[in-house]
Order: C-alpha cells, then sequence, then structure tokens
C-alpha cells in the first residue's frame, strides 16, 4: 500500500464494540499509526483519581483545569509487550488506566469542554501527517472531520458487556458481569447526551453493527471500504 495516497481513519462507536480491535488490525495492515483517544481521557481521569480532584462522586473542576497545562500524556512503545503504551507525566500508567475505578469516574473528565478542546489539539496534531486510525467516539466529528474514512461502530450492549468481562477476565482483573454491564450501559447515556462533542454518527460514516460479526468479517469489510476510499 506504500505507493498509494496515505488517508485518516475514524473509528468512533459506543464503548466496547470493537473500535480498538479493529483499528489496531487496519493500522498494522496498512503501516499506519493506531491512536487510542479514549486512553486519553482515562489518562486525565487517573490524574483526577489520583490527585485528590474527586471528591464524593464531584470532579474539582477548577482544581484539574489549573494543572491541565501540567499534564503530559504520550503514547510509547514497549518492549516488553511489543505494543504502544500510555505515558502520564513520564510513567507508563497503561494497567491503571484499564481499571474499573478509571472506567467509573472517566465520564466525570470527558464532559468538560477545556479537557475535550486540549485533548483533541493533541490529537489532531497526531493525525496531521496522514496515515492514521484514531478510535473515540467525535473523531469523524470532531477531530477530524474531514477524514477519508469513517466507521461508526455498534453492537447490543449485553454482548459488548461479555467481550468486555471476557477481556478484563484473560487480564486478571476482578470483576463481575453485572457492574461491566451497568458501566456500559451508563458510559453511553453519558457519551450520547453530554453538551460537548458527544457520541453522534457522522453523516458520512459508515455504520458497521458487529453484535453478530467475528473479528475477520469485520476487518474485511473495513479493508473493502480503506481499498474503495484510497
Ligand atoms: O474508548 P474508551 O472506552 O477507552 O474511552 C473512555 C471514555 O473516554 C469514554 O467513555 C468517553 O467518555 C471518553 N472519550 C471521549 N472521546 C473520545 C474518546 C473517549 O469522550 N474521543
Amino acid at each position: 500500500m506504500s505507493d498509494r495516497r496515505r488517508i485518516n481513519i475514524a473509528v468512533d462507536g459506543f464503548s466496547s464494540c470493537g473500535k480498538s480491535t479493529l483499528a489496531k488490525r487496519l493500522a498494522q495492515a496498512l503501516d499506519y499509526t493506531y491512536i487510542d483517544s479514549g486512553a486519553m481521557y482515562r489518562a486525565v481521569a487517573l490524574y483526577m483519581l489520583e490527585n485528590g480532584l474527586v471528591d464524593q462522586g464531584r470532579l474539582d473542576k477548577a482544581g484539574l483545569l489549573e494543572r491541565l497545562p501540567s499534564l503530559k500524556i504520550e503514547f510509547r512503545y514497549d518492549p516488553a509487550t511489543g505494543k504502544s503504551a500510555t505515558w502520564l507525566n513520564g510513567r507508563n500508567v497503561e494497567r491503571e488506566i484499564r481499571g474499573m475505578e478509571v472506567s467509573r469516574y472517566v465520564t466525570l473528565v470527558s464532559p468538560v469542554p477545556e479537557v475535550r478542546a486540549a485533548l483533541v489539539d493533541l490529537q489532531r496534531t497526531l493525525g496531521r501527517e496522514k496515515g492514521v486510525v484514531m478510535d473515540g467516539r467525535d473523531i469523524g466529528t470532531v477531530v477530524f472531520p474531514d477524514a477519508e474514512l469513517k466507521l461508526y461502530m455498534t453492537a447490543r450492549p449485553e454482548v459488548r458487556a461479555q467481550r468486555r468481562y471476557d477481556e478484563m477476565l484473560a487480564k486478571g482483573v476482578e470483576v463481575d458481569y453485572a457492574s461491566v454491564l451497568e458501566n456500559i450501559e451508563r458510559r453511553d447515556e453519558d457519551d450520547t447526551k453530554r453538551a460537548a462533542d458527544p457520541l453522534i454518527k457522522a453523516p458520512d460514516a459508515v455504520e458497521i453493527d458487529n453484535s453478530d460479526l467475528d473479528q475477520d468479517a469485520q476487518f474485511r469489510l473495513a479493508m473493502e471500504l480503506v481499498q474503495r476510499t484510497i
């Protein structure tokens, strides 16, 4: 594909519907860079939790905004796993940001317009040279409204909860199915109803409901769309 023009691919959708699995696979096949925008919101949520910026479920917004300019979020290759890892202020936080605690609190920080503006800036910088596959909620609508290919992924909540539950068990995280489903349904609600950059399907996005599609079928479908776009 190296002789072909490079494009940006936006992969948006609900929590745990296989966005990152598909996005990573596309990036690998095309020799593009994969960027997990959700990891950035998760890193801000971890910072909030670790720095006493949440009290009884309420965010200390002024405190967070004061420190926001000093937060440094990066992705660095981790030779131990062979994958990219999320770093926050010089520390690898990949494991911490995937836990239930961060999942529970991330929607306190993701609706804050100033947080979004800072992270969208960073995301746009990373996509400036094209050749990026980025997944999230607002990539096709806000971050790269002119992305050449936009995918909008959905799946039934129970299917998503089961996948997430299996994934967490495989990683050795102790969790029960009911709380995973509850978290997914609450985040769907928070992410679609918030005022700032809510999750909506871009008019020019292609919707993929993968409730009954395996990973290979989704990949083939997406690659066909890529070939057509390029
Ligand atoms: O994709 P992931 O589930 O890791 O994202 C965690 C949270 O970050 C989402 O529930 C959402 O609130 C927020 N997010 C967002 N915009 C993005 C990516 C993630 O608001 N582009």
